[in-house]
């Protein structure tokens, strides 16, 4: 469960959250579009404290946060109920496969590394890469990078996977075999929030979609209330360009 209460975010004085009021239950895959500079990564970002909001209240879990007088103690607590997979992977470029999936494993969660090895080995069966335990990043396709980098965040049995535009780096025949891991996992009924521009993810994956505009949610609703019924001129128009 996340819930977010009166986020936050500005950079060198442009604020770019607004109050962001959100509240995710346990299981849920909601999406977030929204035209460039909207906020969507910053929101992201705020979830994890990768980036520290300025104000407002971040809920994950059993773990609750005030941004304003956020310990570093409480950020690392936070953090440890999401796992992040970026539009550009960021896998050690000098580990293999299974390597990179252990990694996390042994420093977050201090788990020993036999037993380390056996879970990465499981979750990499899981994403389809049995046979490349042992490949470096750089001799596998834009679209098995980012399988590892989604094994690597299964593999850590987070409260919650945050995507952050996980197919817009890829060549566009390598999306669908992405997206198709990303929507066995949303199955399996973890909470997923997914930043993405694929229009066809959010409308068959998710329970629920964002729309965000200049720092704030404008709307949301189920995939059939945006796409089919949006309330709002902002997401109308949105949806009208890209489409
Ligand atoms: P896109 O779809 O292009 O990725 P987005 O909706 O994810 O856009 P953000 O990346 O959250 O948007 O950025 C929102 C605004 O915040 C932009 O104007 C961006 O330049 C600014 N911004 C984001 N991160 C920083 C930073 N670290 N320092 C300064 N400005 C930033």
């Amino acid at each position: 469960m996340i819930y977010l209460q009166g986020i936050k975010k500005s950079f060198n004085q442009l604020p770019v959250l607004k109050g962001i009021n959100l509240k995710i239950e346990k299981g849920e895959v909601v999406t977030i579009l929204g035209p460039s500079g909207s906020g969507k990564t910053t929101l992201l970002r705020c979830l994890n404290f990768l980036e520290k909001p300025n104000a407002g209240i971040v809920q994950i879990g059993n773990i609750i946060v005030d941004s304003e007088k956020a310990t570093k103690k409480e950020m690392l607590a936070i953090r440890k109920q999401s796992a992040m997979v970026f539009q550009h992977y960021n896998l050690f470029a000098h580990k293999t496969v299974v390597e990179n999936v252990m990694e996390g494993l042994i420093v977050a969660k201090k788990v020993k590394k036999k037993d380390a090895r056996q879970q990465s080995e499981r979750v990499l069966e899981k994403v389809g890469l049995s046979d490349k335990l042992h490949h470096y990043p750089s001799q596998l396709s834009g679209g098995q990078q980012q399988r590892v980098g989604i094994a690597r965040a299964l593999a850590l049995n987070p409260e919650v996977i945050l995507f952050d535009e996980p197919t817009s780096a890829l060549d566009p025949e390598l999306v669908g075999d992405v997206l198709s891991v990303i929507k066995s996992i949303a199955q399996e009924g973890i909470t997923m929030v997914v930043v993405t521009h694929e229009m066809s993810f959010a409308r068959e994956v998710s329970n629920r979609v964002l729309f965000m505009d200049e720092g704030v949610i404008v709307e949301e609703g189920t995939p059939l209330e945006i796409f089919h019924a949006a309330k709002e001129e902002r997401t109308r128009r949105f949806l009208q360009r890209i489409s």
